[in-house]
Formats: structure tokens, sequence, C-alpha cells
């Protein structure tokens, strides 16, 4: 059934095979790749990306969630043009005024900021988060969500990608790359989402070794959380002295300005920011506390902590080391801000449910009129197809669901039009017009049809 795939895409199977020569797998994360090759795109335009066969699609990848304007979006591009014109390079390697302009801005939106610090990706913000717990508690343990990633590092690899639905609903402690030394799991306890009993019996056992419970607030960006589960998690936390991390990458400025914090009332110490942030462009954040993110200020003299405050690791020479070349990059700072000022319309986030709804209510009724078992999970604009009818509260869930129905699909989406990684979570942007969707759902119907044919 992959035929009509390999013709349509003879230029990219060619392109993908020189790659292969320098570059492993062809590509630049593994994430990128996918049976029988990945599709190389030539050049995109609000919701349309263009391969270099010439094929037009919709997209629904969105640089996995991170362009939601869609692409190119205008205002984005003025400001980036404008600032680079005005300021004559792309970075002075110093202070500069957008910093704080992009600090005030997340501190006004987010319950759980105070202060921030900028990355250049979401990984490092995770990363900087998870050190500041670590700073900040003195102690060496991190827990984490089976399912749950938060980037493409020793310390968080782990229980990634569980293999199976777990029917003891044990969690499992799996190593999910080579070369990670035993070391980076021995200091990781492995919690499961949505299971309030065991995640209470688990840090319970390890109350007085865990530094910081580290989360996807909503998991994949598309499983909600139970309410009372973030909420007792959030009780249970600060009770045993232990740092909650959100880890909104995907979230933030996806469910809403204030990301899932925002939605459920459940504020955590520390956030973590990265994708929508940038407007395209590389960025990650950390925000949270005052009082632990002031652990990695170097300044000397500046008396910002009172005593009672001063939390039992700091008041040694050192602060806690934060560093990047890039770090609050310029040009990545203006085309965030740019697109935090378009999300900031009103209107803005009704039209992306409405649009993101409308698109799903599609998807079900013409799943269901060929007889195709199915629900669409996610919350806000990004939501994922199960091609299954049991409930979905854990990634385990979507593993007990129909994946080989769901990847004849997806190959067929994009021999249609209909970009989206295989197996993967949709994303809309401000650019999916209703209009948008219609010829969506009217190329998902031909892609589905021609499936049942088969
Ligand atoms: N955390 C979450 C929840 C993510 O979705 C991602 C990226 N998919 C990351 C962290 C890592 O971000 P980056 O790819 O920018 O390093």
């Amino acid at each position: 059934e992959n035929s009509s795939f390999l013709r349509k895409t003879a230029r990219s199977a060619q392109i993908y095979r020189e790659a292969a020569r320098w570059i492993p797998g062809g590509v630049t994360a593994n994430i990128k790749y996918f049976d029988p090759y990945p599709i190389v795109m030539d050049s995109a335009s609000g919701t349309y990306l263009y391969d270099v066969d010439g094929n037009q699609y919709i997209d629904y990848n969105l640089c996995y969630g991170a362009l939601i304007l869609g692409h190119g979006n205008q205002s984005v591009i003025d400001a980036i043009n404008q600032a680079f014109a005005r300021i004559g390079t792309p970075i002075f390697g110093t202070p500069h005024r957008l910093e704080t302009e992009m600090a005030r801005v997340l501190v006004d939106m987010y319950p759980g900021i105070e202060k921030v610090r900028f990355t250049n990706s979401g990984l490092e913000a995770t990363l900087l988060a998870i050190r500041l717990a670590m700073a900040w508690t003195g102690r060496k343990k991190l827990a984490k969500f089976e399912g749950h990633y938060h980037g493409s590092y020793d310390q968080v690899l782990i229980s990634v990608n569980p293999q199976q639905r777990n029917l003891e609903r044990h969690p499992v402690k799996t190593l999910d790359s080579l070369g990670l030394p035993d070391y980076y799991a021995e200091n990781i306890v492995v919690l499961p989402f949505n299971e309030w009993d065991q995640t209470e019996e688990i840090l319970h056992q390890h109350r007085h070794e865990i530094a910081a419970v580290i989360m996807e607030p909503i998991q994949g960006g598309f499983i909600p959380p139970d309410e009372t589960f973030l909420k007792r998690l959030r009780e249970l936390t600060h009770q045993y002295g232990m740092v909650l991390i959100f880890d909104e990458v995907k979230t933030g400025f996806r469910t809403g300005l204030s990301g899932a914090q925002g939605i459920y009332g459940v504020v955590p110490d520390l956030t973590a920011l990265g994708k929508v942030l940038g407007g395209g462009f590389p960025v990650g954040a950390v925000g949270g506390w005052e009082e632990v993110m002031e652990l990695c200020s170097p300044a000397s003299g500046v008396d910002i902590l009172t005593t009672e405050q001063q939390p039992p690791s700091l008041g040694q020479d050192q602060p806690l080391f934060h560093s990047g070349t890039y770090n609050g990059h310029p040009i990545v700072l203006t085309a965030g801000l740019a697109t935090i000022q378009v999300l900031r319309k009103p209107g803005v986030y009704p039209q992306l449910e409405a649009t993101t709804t409308q698109l799903r209510n599609g998807m079900e009724e013409i799943l269901n009129r060929y007889g195709i078992a199915c629900q669409t999970v996610g919350v806000g604009s990004i939501f994922n197809l199960v091609l299954s009818d049991l409930p979905v509260r854990r990634i385990q869930d979507v593993l007990e669901s129909n994946l080989t129905l769901r990847r004849k699909l997806d190959t067929q989406l994009l021999n249609q039009g209909i970009f989206i990684k295989p197996l993967n979570r949709f994303s809309l942007s401000t650019a999916h017009t209703p209009e948008v969707i219609d010829e969506t759902l009217e190329r998902f119907e031909l892609a589905v049809k021609s499936l049942v044919r088969k």
C-alpha cells in the first residue's frame, strides 16, 4: 500500500539516500526519521508545506507544535527584519533590553514564575530546572513519570517509551538510549501518571531523597491529567519538600497564555518553556520562585534574599552555574515576543479551539461512518487520534489501540497531502482556518476510503 507514497516522493528518497551517506539515518534528530524514509521539504507558507517533489501538504506537525502561527507569519517576519535592521547584529553577547521585556511577559503570564533564565532549547530548560531543584534541596534523586519526555539527555532518557501496556500498573524503569550508564537510572524514581495511590506510595518511600518531581502536566501534550491527581501531587511535593517542575515545553502558550498551570490552577515551583516561546527559533526558558531562581545569580553585593529565605545549600561562594553563548538571543526573543503579541489578541485561543474541535469532530464522524473505532484525545490546539474506544489516561492506553491501522492511515494521509509524523499528535495553528479544516476533512475521508478499500 506504500506504492503511491514511493511514486510521489521519489526525489525525497533520492535526497534521503544522499543524506544518509553523510548523516546517520539521514536525519539530524532521531524523531524526524520514519519508514521508509522521511519526506524532504523545500518550502512552506501558512498552513502548507511543499516537498522536493512538488507535493503540497497541510501541516499538522508544525515543527512538533512550535509554529502556533503557522509558517512565515508576517508579523513575526516583519519584527525580525526590523530588529535586525535596528540592532545591526544577530547577537551582542551582553545583556540587552529584550531579555527583560520577555522575562516580564513570562512573569505576568505564568503564576509559577517570578524570575526567568533563557536557554536555547527545551532540553536545556528542563536540565537547568533539575539542577536548581538539586541545589535547592541538597537531595540527589529525581522523580519522573513513565512516558514523559523532557529532552534528549542522559538524566531523563529513562522510561520515556514504555513498550506495552502494563496491567499491573507498576512503573518500569527502562533506558531509552544506548550509551546511558546505570548511574543515571540509579538516581531516577519512576512514577505512574494519573495513578494517585501508587504515586503517593512511591514518593513516600523516597521522601528524604527526592529533590524534584518533573512532569508534563498534559502527557505528550494531549493526555490530560486528572485534576485531583495534579492537586494532590502539588500538596504532597510541598509537604515532602520536593520541588515540583512542570515541563510546559509543549503546553506553554498552547493551552492558553498561561499554559497548563493556567487551566488547571495548579502552580509548580519551576516551569520549563520552549517551542512556541521562540516563534520558530531555538529557545527555552526556566522560570520559578525568586528564592530558587536566585541560586544561579552570580551577583555579589546585591541583597535580594532575606535571611530566613536562605535555602539550605546557599550561602557558599559559588552560585549554581548556568551559561550558554546564545542564551537570550535577541532575534529569537524578537520572534517570540512578536508571536506572543499575536496570541494576546482577544479571540485567538477560542478560534484555535473552535477549529481544533471542528477537525476532531470531523475525523471522528468520518471514521465512525466507516465503522472504525476511534477517539480524539487532547487539550486546546493539540490532540491525538487513537483508534480504540478504551479510555486513554496514560500513554500505555495508546499502545493498546490499533496502531497497525493507524500507521496505514498515516501513510494514506501523507499520500492525500496531510502532514503529520506517523503515529504522532496533531497540532493546529492560527493559519488553520475553518476552510482549511474543511479541505483537510475532504482529504482525510479520501485517505480513510482508500484504506477501507484495501
Ligand atoms: N520537554 C517537552 C515536554 C518536549 O515536548 C520537548 C520537545 N519535544 C522537550 C522537553 C525538549 O525540547 P527541545 O527539543 O527544544 O530540546
